[in-house]
């Protein structure tokens, strides 16, 4: 049977998701720093103010993962409606432990339509991509057969790139995007990806903190692409993206980590650590990039100085 290289990737991950600890292939931002969750809840009260509705507030995480970075999100943000965006039954039970009371959802068509603050980090990388590839009779799409590629020449008009250049669009991301904008809700959005569009494969496969053959085992590792937020930028009116580093530094995570650090100095190392990692442009700092979505007009968002350019 063969199948387009995005509905292999939709398939791979769900079985993943659905069966694995992600946890113990990969590392994220929330799972190394409790001032990450921290941070963004700071983020959301003052933003939720900016909005200036009145009545229950609303949080809507898409891709909850363990559910900590909304757990420590809430210390600061305060009380909230939540509502999870989760398709990993497994990944679900860990999130009721860490949020009491949240409500789950399969999509962010099933949330309901309400004033809220959308926060995802690393979600949209999960989402799958078509992949293209420009031969000399022109651009083909990859397809999946037997554990190997397949090309199909492409019904879709691409830029004219050189031959053997690799061009990969993310369909459901945009999706997501444009939804988030319909809603006229705030999204957060934090992934990794470059600063601009552009020719490459970024898909991997990542196995016990190693790359693996993503077309091997389907399943057995988590598949990710880079996020093209070039492109997301052009699917709703958002503000960014910003590297992470300038959003964390802005929003004062030296500070806060120095604070945390002064009163458990037995933590202090590994939390300055993990500061840095979160920071530092050859770990997270700068491949990392913040996003925000918002209706056209809306006021500057805390974190994003610096933006345009
Ligand atoms: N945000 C968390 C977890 C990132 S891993 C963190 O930073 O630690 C990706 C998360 O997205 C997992 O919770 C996974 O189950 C979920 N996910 C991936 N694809 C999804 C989809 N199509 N629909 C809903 N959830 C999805």
């Amino acid at each position: 049977m063969m199948e387009r290289f995005d509905h292999f990737m939709t398939r791979a991950n769900a079985a993943y998701y659905a069966a694995r600890d992600p946890f113990a292939d990969f590392v994220t931002a929330p799972e190394i720093s409790q001032v990450f969750g921290e941070l963004l809840g700071g983020w959301a009260k003052i933003v939720w103010e900016m909005m200036g509705v009145r009545g229950q507030k609303m949080l809507v995480e898409a891709g909850p993962g363990r559910g900590v970075m909304m757990a420590d999100m809430l210390r600061v943000f305060g009380p909230a409606e939540v509502h999870f965006i989760e398709m990993s039954l497994r990944l679900r039970e860990e999130q009721a432990e860490h949020v009491p009371g949240a409500v789950w959802h399969d999509t962010l068509a099933d949330v309901p339509e309400r004033p809220m603050i959308l926060i995802a980090n690393e979600f949209l990388d999960a989402l799958p991509v078509r992949q293209f590839v420009r031969r000399a009779e022109g651009w083909m799409e990859r397809y999946v057969e037997a554990g190997a590629y397949v090309e199909v020449p492409a019904e879709q008009k691409l830029p004219d790139d050189p031959i053997g250049s690799v061009r990969e669009v993310n369909e459901a991301a945009a999706a997501f995007v444009r939804e988030v904008a319909r809603r006229r809700a705030i999204g957060l959005l934090i992934d990794y990806g470059p600063e601009n569009s552009g020719t490459g494969e970024s898909v991997q496969a990542i196995r016990d903190s190693k790359y693996a053959d993503p077309l091997a085992e389907p399943g057995t590792s988590d598949l990710t692409a880079h996020v093209d937020f070039a492109a997301l930028a052009q699917a709703a009116h958002v503000q960014g993206p910003v590297k992470q580093n300038a959003f964390l530094t802005s929003l004062g995570l030296f500070q806060r980590t120095d604070f945390l650090a002064s009163k458990n100095p037995e933590k202090a190392e590994k939390l300055r650590l993990a500061a840095r990692r979160l920071t530092a442009p050859e770990a997270m700092g700068s491949l990392f990039k913040v996003m925000a979505v918002c209706p056209e007009g809306f006021q500057p968002l805390p974190g994003f100085k610096g933006w345009p350019a």
